[in-house]
């Protein structure tokens, strides 16, 4: 590999190994004290703002699925990695525009950032037209209802943002698949009271919707916490990567 080294460090691999330990030792005492399966939870690497040249580091040392939230940053670097022979699992984590899903169901395996039904169709007639297999998709909830941040509303009716309209619209949409939910702490919540929220909104929606039982919750700051609650998907960024310059 190509010594692309951005951050100074004279031994990323090792420093990114070092960061993949300490994440992979947390995420396993969490599974110990909540009683769960190792197995159950898979851990997505957030790459965001960090280099193609990470990804692939990361690849190499086990890592299996990697997350962006920006498709301008990532569409390039999915390149890149596949260019050099890496195929890790894309997750995109954040807001994305209608115009903007075209380009992303190109390299995505996953979109886990679906809050309202026009997202939905644009999805959809984006993965028809632009990918052979199905999209995965976990819808985005609301945790505190607060309309600035996104997601869908949990016990609301409305018809482009109720959780249950974009669930419907999803398991009808020709090229995508109902896989779960997700979300993310609201600022200012403790995680606990945020994910056990969670927990509930996800038990009444597996009731629905059986098939769809990944739920994507927990980052760095909150990892055990949403573990606890049965998240089988955390997304961890600066744990693993370091501090990123951007808050983002
Ligand atoms: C950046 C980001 C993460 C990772 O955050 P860290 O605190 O760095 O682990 C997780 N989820 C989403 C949606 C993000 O945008």
């Amino acid at each position: 590999m190509p010594d692309a080294n951005p951050t100074g460090c004279p031994d990323r691999r090792a420093e990114l190994a070092a960061g993949l330990a300490w994440v992979r030792s947390r995420i396993a005492d969490a599974c110990v004290a909540a009683g769960r399966d190792r197995s159950e939870v898979t851990m997505v690497a957030v790459t965001k703002t960090y280099p193609a040249s990470d990804v692939l580091a990361l690849a190499g040392l086990g890592v299996s699925d990697v997350g962006e939230n920006r498709d301008q940053e990532a569409a390039g670097k999915a390149a890149e990695v596949a260019a050099a022979g890496a195929d890790p699992r894309w997750h995109f984590i954040g807001q994305l525009q209608r115009n903007k899903c075209r380009s992303v169901v190109r390299y995505a395996d996953v979109v886990q950032s679906v809050g309202s039904v026009r997202l939905v169709r644009a999805l959809g007639l984006a993965a028809v037209a632009g990918r052979d297999r199905p999209l995965d998709v976990l819808i985005q909830v609301s945790i505190d209802a607060d309309p600035v941040r996104g997601g869908a509303l949990p016990g609301s009716a409305d018809p482009d943002a109720g959780l249950y309209p974009v669930a419907e619209a999803v398991a009808g949409a020709d090229g995508l698949r109902l896989a779960g939910l997700m979300a993310v702490a609201p600022l200012g919540w403790e995680p606990e009271r945020a994910f056990a929220r969670l927990a509930e909104v996800a038990r009444g929606f597996r009731a629905a919707h059986p098939e769809a039982v990944a739920l994507s919750a927990g980052m760095s700051g909150d990892l055990e916490t949403a573990i606890g609650y049965g998240a089988t998907h955390v997304r961890v960024g600066s744990a693993l990567l370091g501090m990123r310059s951007t808050l983002r």
